[in-house]
């Protein structure tokens, strides 16, 4: 199964994935956890653009994540669907619901959702899960590790980003598992919820 986990920063992605690694290695399954942007060199190169080490026009990035989306899928050996083919269930940390809600601030909504076609015509997830968080929650918990990469961050875009995965989950999820789980709580009862969700995969 391919799993993937959306959500603000602050939001428990990272302990989630873990997490419900955990779970479904305690089962037996074997799980290979991936993230966008990925490590490959179209990622690495949106990583330097994250970090400020080079700059690029807000449509260059839109697109570089769609083409870092392509190799995600499609590389020999690091894909998704090669992965998927081994046997694996493939955990990522964000997709192209992310690219919606970020990428489509600054860029044309619909264009940035056109590039995103290609993705989810031929690897929807077959489990989205949104870790919802209020603005005011996520700011709280990006403050409290002291990431320096998020010193921009602010209520305002957070609270912007986190509409705008509403809308992209609305408008571009047709025909999608989506679940929209309260991450607010004790991260074993958010994992839970989780659990929840996958174990709906086999019914
Ligand atoms: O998930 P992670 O913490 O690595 O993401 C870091 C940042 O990358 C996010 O806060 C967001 O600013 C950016 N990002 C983005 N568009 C994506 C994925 C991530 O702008 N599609």
């Amino acid at each position: 199964q391919f799993i993937v986990i959306e959500g603000l920063d602050g939001s428990g992605k990272s302990t989630q994935i873990e997490m419900l690694k955990d779970r479904l290695q305690g089962r037996g399954e074997a799980c290979w956890l991936t993230a966008e942007p990925t490590e490959l060199p179209t990622g690495r190169f949106i990583r330097s653009i994250l970090r400020g080490d080079v700059s690029a026009d807000p449509r260059t990035v839109a697109a570089l994540y769609a083409a870092d989306r392509i190799e995600h899928l499609h590389h020999p050996s690091e894909g998704v669907l090669a992965q998927l083919a081994a046997g694996y269930h493939v955990i990522s940390s964000r997709y192209y619901f992310s690219s919606l809600a970020y990428q489509a601030e600054y860029a044309d909504p619909g264009w940035v959702a056109s590039l995103n076609l290609y993705a989810k015509r031929t690897l929807p997830a077959d489990l989205t899960i949104f870790l919802d968080l209020s603005p005011e929650q996520s700011m709280e918990r990006i403050e409290s590790r002291g990431a320096e990469k998020e010193m921009f961050e602010n209520l305002e875009k957070l609270a912007h980003v986190r509409e705008s995965f509403q809308l992209a989950f609305e408008y571009f999820g047709e025909g999608e598992n989506i679940w929209v789980i309260d991450a607010s709580g004790d991260p074993v009862e958010v994992a839970d919820l989780i659990w929840e969700a996958y174990l709906g995969l086999g019914e």
